[in-house]
């Protein structure tokens, strides 16, 4: 048997954690058993659905590496399909059509509160009792239709995450499968579409363990082979409130945006109610291979901003400087870095890589190469002082002369400091202040490195060269 998992998502926002991490568990657990993994956008939801939303999930899957073998497949392409089914549960009596209007549905639940029972749907149009009670199709108004929930007996099954579940058929009522419209609902377009797209997992957040069901009931009133079930249990913030916008960033790409690598995502993705052993560091490939549903968590997980800057700052620091460069590129732009003006990009990443937690710190680093230089007069007057003008002007001389390469930058540093009997940040504070206006740099003959040497011999020279 090839498994076959799908990826469900209503196309009614951006792809946020909770969405990521369904996404995430059923592409693993379809790659890990070499199966097919399918992409199917439910739109139904005519008001709330977006393209818009569409692009964005898709964007945002490709960005985590979170590749589909089919689709993506639209639901409201098939309405078609979901016709077809509804007329054949008809014809078997496990469907009805009902003409129930919105004014008799309330006035029955308002009922049933009054008389303190569980508001429900009564069957009234239930062909025997709609017979009985004498109630005729009216021809002004297309009807729903209903699914014929059994009344007695119970629905269970056995969750690949939670166990066993089991539901008494008391507790559903006859369930609307098909709109006025021709519209599905949500149960009923989902167990159409597990069916033919031969799903035979269905990974996807507990909050649907409701829905389930509902869904086994039409699943053997097609005398199908049901898929098995594994609910995912949802993600809360610090706070152990569920996940929402409150909690910071809930959009995959806002985390593109805000300067997250995908291989940190993912990893860190896998471990919101997953793990294998210690191992918190991971790649892609590994969790393909380690992804079991047998270490899902029974209980919610807890988002941790914290352990995801952890995770994106060891991905950068293990990131290739090309990689690195191509992704700092952007946001330098977006800063407004002067490229002609400062080194080449890859060894500044090099340089600055090892202390960056996001990609938008590296490049707000990096914008010591390639932004504003000039320093503020007052730091000017507080950092060039007479003690140490005449070394400064000394380190000029050796500068223009030494071969441009660290060790020799330092050496030259090192007999300025000696000659003049100062010590290190004596000159190196007043070297960064002239050269970079900042206070604060990585090593000083690193920074001269990579500045070059034209660049500092002008930049020293305006300030030394008065006279
Ligand atoms: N469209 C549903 C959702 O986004 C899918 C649920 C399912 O996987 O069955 O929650």
């Amino acid at each position: 048997m090839t498994i076959r998992t799908r990826f469900a998502p209503s196309p009614t926002g951006f792809l946020h954690i909770g969405g990521a991490r369904t996404a995430l568990f059923s592409w693993a657990y379809a790659r890990r058993h070499g199966g097919r993994f399918v992409l199917r956008i439910e739109d139904t939801d005519l008001e709330r659905s977006t393209q818009a939303s569409v692009q964005a999930i898709l964007d945002a899957m490709r960005w985590l590496g979170i590749d589909w073998d089919e689709g993506p497949e639209f639901q409201m392409q098939r309405l078609a399909r979901y016709k077809q089914i509804a007329d054949q549960l008809i014809a078997a009596g496990h469907a009805y059509p009902c003409w129930a209007t919105k004014e008799e549905l309330d006035a029955m639940r308002e009922q049933q509160r009054a008389r303190g029972a569980k508001p429900r749907y009564d069957g009234r149009w239930r062909p025997e009792r709609a017979r009985a009670a004498g109630l005729v199709p009216p021809n002004d108004r297309p009807p729903v239709v209903r699914f014929r929930t059994p009344e007695a007996g119970e629905v269970g099954w056995s969750d690949l995450v939670k166990g066993p579940i089991a539901f008494p058929n008391a507790e559903l009522d006859d369930l609307v499968i098909l709109r006025a419209d021709g519209v599905p609902t949500y149960n009923f377009g989902v167990v159409v579409d597990d069916l033919d797209m031969n799903i035979t997992h269905v990974i996807r957040g507990d909050d649907h363990v409701n829905n389930t069901p509902r869904q086994i009931h039409i699943f053997r009133a097609l005398d199908a082979r049901l898929p098995e079930f594994a609910h995912v249990p949802m993600i809360l913030g610090a706070d152990g409130e569920r996940l929402s916008k409150r909690h910071g960033a809930v959009s995959v790409m806002q985390y593109r945006d805000d300067g997250f690598v995908p291989e940190a995502m993912v990893n860190y993705l896998a471990r919101l109610g997953w793990s294998h052993g210690d191992n918190e560091v991971f790649s892609a490939q590994q969790l393909i291979e380690w992804f079991d549903l047998g270490h899902v968590s029974h209980s919610a997980a807890q988002f941790d901003p914290g352990k995801l800057t952890w995770l994106n700052q060891h991905y950068i620091k293990a990131s290739g400087d090309v990689r690195l460069a191509a992704l700092v590129g952007p946001q330098l732009r977006a800063l407004g870095a002067q490229f002609d003006r400062g080194p080449t990009l890859e060894p500044v990443v090099a340089l600055l890589k090892d202390r960056a937690t996001t990609i938008n710190h590296l490049a707000e680093a990096a914008m010591l190469f390639y932004g504003e230089h000039a320093p503020s007069a007052a730091l000017v007057s507080e950092h060039l002082t007479e003690t140490v003008l005449p070394a400064l002007r000394m380190l000029k001389a050796r500068l223009a002369e030494c071969s441009w390469d660290r060790p020799a930058i330092s050496a030259a540093v090192k007999q300025v400091l000696a000659a003049n009997g100062l010590k290190m940040p004596q000159l190196a504070m007043p070297l960064r202040v002239l050269l970079t206006g900042r206070t604060q740099t990585p090593s000083i003959d690193a920074t001269l490195e990579l500045l070059g040497r034209e660049t500092v011999l002008a930049r020293l020279s305006h300030h030394l060269d008065i006279d």
